[in-house]
């Protein structure tokens, strides 16, 4: 799915060479690369601030500890999602409030926003779903009008511009850049990855960015003085030294996934039992996942095929939320969101990275086509 060990291969010296200053130095946590790499990220976000922490999820979690919220409140997501997102919501006992996507673009459907909102809605996370925006316009309009707070999740979209529908050549945003605040992830396998574990906030609001620098920091104002209840949840400094090499790649790197994806495109558009992954006209796709619909055929079938010639696809997500066992609700049935219910079944995601080869997806696109024709 992931070719991690090419891309290190194509910038070892530079990673190498990197990491042992940062060994001699023995500047492990808070060091001038996490502080380099903080800097650097908000130039190319063109944010006001970044506040580098220990993982995505811990990310989700600081926002929303930053927004004092209540045991109780409402907080709304897509129930077509990776799990964090409404975990984070559960564990600080907020409500996840799960809505239906669309069926074209997977993205969280503002219509079923509208509808989920209650006296206690706090809060939306819209989730930038396999590397495009969820309709901010919309989203941001819903925000205003309900005075709610919005939280991105843009832990698969870092990089990708969000700007005017139709207007890709306009004035841009970058997706995280938009909420009140954005959160994102560094996992290795995220289209901006380090060697381990590690995320970010993103937020234009300076009271925002010194409550969350403080809650990462066990809700430290100054050393020994506590003024919030916080988590230790730190960026090292390791992982920093990767990221700002990686950074300065991203735009490569998206571009690397955009042709591979293109590729996809031109083999399966119009293919009678594929639907390729459908663009918005308000956002570039970055394609964290290159993920397709399969329309009269056994999904399943397909993944088992494609594993059967060695080529890795993946289902995300084959569990909706609100099927999982621990999110079950009474207030979610089987049939709550038809949309969600449907998409588990049908999507599948192939390999998508930097490092993909003319041969490879000739190779992968073969077998997707042989299994289809036969
Ligand atoms: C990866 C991911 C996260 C969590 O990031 P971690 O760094 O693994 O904690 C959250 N939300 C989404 C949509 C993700 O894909």
């Amino acid at each position: 799915m992931v070719d991690l060990i090419s891309q290190y291969n194509a910038i070892k010296p530079e990673v190498d060479a990197a990491m042992q200053q940062v060994v001699n130095d023995a500047a492990f946590i808070n060091g001038p690369e996490v502080k380099a790499f903080q800097a650097e990220l908000e130039s190319y976000l063109r944010v006001k601030h970044v506040i580098p922490c220990a993982n995505g999820t811990d990310a989700l979690q600081i926002a929303m500890m930053a927004l004092d919220l209540q045991p109780g409140d409402e907080v709304i997501t897509a129930t077509f999602t990776y799990v964090a997102t409404a975990e984070v919501i559960a564990l600080l006992k907020l409500t996840p409030v799960l809505v239906d996507v669309d069926p074209n673009t997977f993205l969280i459907d503002p219509t079923a926003i509208e509808k989920a909102i209650t006296p206690r809605t706090k809060a939306i996370v819209p989730v930038h779903l396999f590397g495009q925006c969820a309709d901010m316009h919309r989203i941001m309009e819903i925000a205003k009008a309900n005075n709610l707070f919005v939280i991105e999740d843009t832990a698969q979209a870092i990089g990708s511009k969000f700007y005017e529908p139709g207007h890709a050549d306009g004035p841009w945003q970058k997706a995280g850049t938009i909420g009140d605040i954005g959160a994102t992830s560094f996992f290795p396998s995220k289209n901006l990855g380090c060697f381990g574990d590690g995320g970010a906030l993103f937020t234009n609001n300076d009271q925002l960015a010194d409550r969350m620098r403080r809650i990462a920091n066990h809700g430290q104002s100054k050393q020994y003085y506590h003024d919030d209840i916080g988590v230790n949840s730190r960026l090292d400094s390791l992982q920093a030294a990767v990221l700002r090499i990686k950074l300065r790649r991203l735009k490569d790197y998206n571009q690397s996934r955009r042709i591979a994806a293109a590729a996809y495109d031109a083999a399966f558009g119009g293919h009678p039992n594929l639907e390729i992954p459908q663009r918005t006209p308000w956002s570039s796709h970055v394609f964290h996942q290159y993920t397709l619909k399969v329309i009269g055929k056994d999904r399943n079938a397909l993944r088992d095929f494609l594993a059967s010639k060695d080529i890795p696809a993946m289902i995300y997500y084959p569990v909706a939320l609100h099927m999982q066992t621990a999110y079950k609700d009474d207030r979610y049935s089987k049939g709550a969101f038809p949309v969600t219910e449907e998409l588990v079944d049908q999507v599948i995601s192939l390999p998508m990275h930097t490092e993909l080869d003319h041969e490879q997806l000739e190779y992968i696109i073969k077998h997707v086509l042989e299994f289809l024709n036969q």
